[in-house]
């Protein structure tokens, strides 16, 4: 099928203003509006194909979705917005968040209170993604955070000023950051424009930070990760966020962890998982075989003899630490018996040797699976 072009199907061009976008629309869509043309199939199809470019090109971030990727970056960009990161990050659901983990690190913004009586005083949480491997799941580790962020301008003292009286309450709104005005019947209240709802004006503004009490500075943090934390956990470092303007309350730190895939164990909460092969004489007379474990250590392991593909074997207290315990989980051990894919003629001869020494009992599944098989069949034929 053919490449979609929205902006063919809307007849404007690919610099179109979203003004221009919107005219293109409305009137496309009043011409193949299905009122107007009941029964027409071709005016049907068209309006189907206007109403979708237009569901891409009216949004600005769909639009450029769409302009780098196609039509499906756009449907894409749909899905991902629609749900698909929401319950994990719970309140970050712009662009930046969605696509976060395509360009690995980054620092992501949410705003700051604006329940407070001024508004935009406080500082935005601020959200940091970090990797770490399994082993270091299990030890703890120092994550070195270092994102930019506004912090406290220091050469202020976060006030904002040069002097220490330097602000005055807003004449515009007297302090309250918010002015209200008579409009008919109705009282209208709005943020103030003079002072951006911060309800004061600074007579003579710090350089350093133009009045803000903040400025962009780079932070560098030592953060512990504790041992045993689990994959899409989230750390809260209260006050590291954003700074707030002129004093106002630092927005907090997030680190959300997540954990890299292992190459041989699998963790299920506190719980590890791992196959393990083993040889088929081994399996059959008994043996012992050596295990990594998590801790850096290596576990001998006991095979009793007669040891079949798929047995569990249980390591306790070899698994991940339970956080806020001295406690530790398990390592469960699959065993898989492998045969050998190949045999040299001196082992064929003595493996054929072997199998003519039949001893009952030896095989209990298959002597007992080709029994009842026998029954079967006996019983089928009985019936007939
Ligand atoms: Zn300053
Ligand atoms: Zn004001």
């Amino acid at each position: 099928m053919a490449e979609k072009d929205y902006y063919k199907t809307l007849g404007v061009n690919r610099e179109a203003s979203s003004d221009e976008i919107k005219k293109a629309f409305r009137k496309l869509a009043l011409k193949h509006h299905p009122d107007k043309n009941q029964g027409n199939k071709e005016s049907e199809k068209k309006f189907k194909e206007i109403n979708e470019a237009y569901e891409v090109l009216k949004d600005e971030q769909k639009r450029a979705a769409y302009d780098r990727y196609g039509a499906e970056g756009a449907q894409n960009f749909n899905r991902a917005g629609g749900g698909g990161f929401q319950g994990q990050a719970g309140g970050f659901e712009d662009f930046a968040d969605v696509f976060g983990d395509i360009f690995g690190d980054f620092v992501g913004r949410r705003g700051g209170s604006s329940s407070a009586k001024r508004q935009n005083s406080n500082g935005a949480d601020i959200r940091y993604n970090t990797e770490i491997s399994l082993e270091e799941a299990y030890t703890g580790v120092k994550c070195n955070v270092k994102f930019r962020v506004a912090g406290v301008c220091g050469e202020c003292n976060a006030s904002g000023t040069k002097s220490k009286n330097g602000t005055v309450d807003c004449s515009t709104c007297h302090g309250s950051g918010k002015v209200r005005y008579q409009q008919g019947f109705f009282m209208i209240e709005k943020t103030c424009v003079n002072c951006a709802g911060s309800g004061v004006t600074i007579k003579d503004p710090c350089v350093k930070c133009k009045g803000q009490g903040r400025y962009e500075q780079e932070k560098n943090l030592s953060v512990q990760i504790p041992a045993g934390i689990s994959d899409g956990a989230k750390i809260r470092v209260a006050k590291e966020g954003e700074a707030g303007i002129r004093g106002g309350a630092a927005g907090d730190l997030y680190i959300y962890v997540s954990i890299m895939a292992h190459d041989f164990y699998q963790r299920e909460n506190e719980n590890l998982y791992c196959s393990v092969p083993i040889k088929m004489v081994t399996a059959i007379l008994g043996g012992s075989i050596e295990i990594p474990t998590i801790d850096g250590n290596v576990a001998k392991v006991n095979i009793t003899p007669g040891t079949q593909s798929g047995a569990k074997l249980r390591l306790q207290g070899k698994g991940m630490p339970i956080m806020q315990t001295s406690k530790y989980g398990d390592l469960y051990i699959n065993i898989g018996v492998e045969l050998p894919v190949k045999v040299t003629a001196k082992q064929r001869e003595l493996l054929e040797e072997f199998d003519k020494i039949h001893q009952s009992g030896a095989n209990p599944k298959t002597e007992g699976f080709f029994a009842k098989m026998k029954n079967f069949v006996s019983d089928i034929k009985k019936h007939n």
